[in-house]
């Protein structure tokens, strides 16, 4: 479930309602299009209430870290998955609740500014090893891990750190949600002692909305990754607190009420493996045609869904397009009307490459465990537009027959 949150417009002040996911945020006071920054962990309060005449060095603020996204992980010969929606303490404490529960989803929620009275406690556990304790996989991060797990990789994720606001009151903690005791004062000392202000570079950063190139004004959804500029027909994605440009094309369709879905094309090369050309992938996937030495002079791609659907349909619809890719026409420079919005950046898709590279080639129990020897080096992300026509349960790719449940889909926008 998505977190809401109370965000100030970063232009007049006013306020707005986000939901965690959001990134171009339209201020319905002022018109301005501001895009938030994905770079850091996004810091949010719960919304707690301190007593009245409270010392603000009684008030704290103790972290949690929270976790939503879908696990790929290569476990024998299978590509297993699991969905990750949880949150955990990330302190070492006995005494107060290892998770929110449903807190974070039940509240409104408030972007953590550097003027928040009180102090901060400090994570002390690494990210990596709360992650794993919460999402119940500590066989595939921690110290031994299971060695029939050859690969892992966590994709369409988002971390982010929820402070629960607390009070010190006549030696004790108290929770300043529902007022309730926690514990003894003694058994936070460690940790109020080396607790501090908040930082201002935790507080959410904001870029303008306005092509780099032409000045105009860029398009997208609540949660695109990439957005676009109609009048220059250019696509950027933000880094480092910059718009850049991306490579596009579309391969078109003769069908009018054709839906284009985005992928990303990514061409990489790999160390380990001896992966050059997709004549070279086919001849590991084993598929039933005769190609010969037809796609030896083709440069590998792989084609993975630019948007966020449940890791199963994930898998196989970028399965059943890098393998098939061979049937799909040139690509074009023409931009689409009813495009759906990328919400899946590059850089994940990339980390997606040797889960579809696992789940589609042949003899697995042979070939999977020499997964972690491995290196991707991706060369070149570019986002391509796919006509998908639109049946009554589900979208078919024309050329390939790719197919989405239209429920996987829908889920997707909500993960
Ligand atoms: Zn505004
Ligand atoms: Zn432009």
């Amino acid at each position: 479930m998505e977190l809401t949150i109370d965000q100030n417009c970063p232009s007049c002040g006013a306020s707005i309602v986000l939901q965690e996911d959001d990134r171009l945020i339209r201020c319905t006071y002022c018109d301005v299009r501001n895009y938030r920054l994905e770079s850091a962990a996004g810091r949010y309060l719960l919304p707690g209430r301190f007593p009245a005449n409270l010392d603000e060095s009684a008030m704290f603020y103790t972290p949690y870290l929270r976790f939503k996204g879908s696990i790929f992980y290569v476990h024998g010969a299978e590509v297993k998955h699991k969905i990750v929606d949880t949150s955990r303490l990330g302190i070492e404490a006995d005494n107060i609740p290892i998770s929110l529960g449903l807190r974070p989803q039940a509240m409104r929620l408030s972007p953590v500014v550097s003027t928040v009275a009180g102090s901060f406690i400090r994570q002390t556990v690494p990210t990596k090893s709360v992650f794993a304790q919460a999402a119940m996989v500590t066989e595939l991060f921690g110290e031994r891990r299971d060695r029939s797990v050859y690969h892992r990789a966590f994709i369409g994720e988002t971390i982010s750190l929820i402070y629960q606001p607390c009070y010190v009151r006549a030696g004790s903690i108290f929770d300043a949600v529902d007022y309730q005791l926690l514990c003894n004062e003694k058994l936070f000392e460690n940790h109020l002692a080396v607790a501090g202000p908040g930082k201002a570079s935790w507080e959410p950063r904001f870029i303008s909305t306005l092509c780099p190139k032409c000045g105009g004004p860029l398009a997208g959804e609540r949660d695109s990754r990439v957005l676009d500029c109609p009048n220059c027909e250019t696509y950027w994605q933000e880094s480092e607190g910059r718009f850049q440009s991306l490579a596009w094309q579309t391969v078109e369709s003769a069908e009018s009420t054709a839906r284009y879905l985005p992928f990303w094309r990514i061409t990489f090369e790999t160390k380990g493996w001896s992966l050059k050309s997709y004549g070279d992938y086919l001849r590991l996937v084993n598929p039933p045609i005769v190609f010969g030495d037809r796609f030896d002079a083709t440069p590998l791609s792989f084609l993975i869904p630019a948007f966020k659907i449940n890791p199963k349909a994930f898998l196989q619809v970028a399965a059943q397009l890098t393998v098939s890719q061979w049937k799909l026409p040139e690509g074009k420079k023409c931009r689409v009307g009813n495009g759906y919005p990328v919400n899946l950046g590059q850089n994940e898709a990339i980390e997606a490459i040797k889960s579809v590279l696992a789940a589609t080639i042949a003899n697995k129990k042979e070939r999977l465990p020499m997964l972690p020897e491995m290196v991707v080096e991706a060369e070149q992300c570019k986002l391509l537009y796919l006509p998908f026509i639109e049946q009554p349960h589900d979208l078919i790719q024309e050329h390939t027959m790719a197919t989405i449940l239209s429920a996987a889909l829908r889920y997707g926008r909500s993960l």
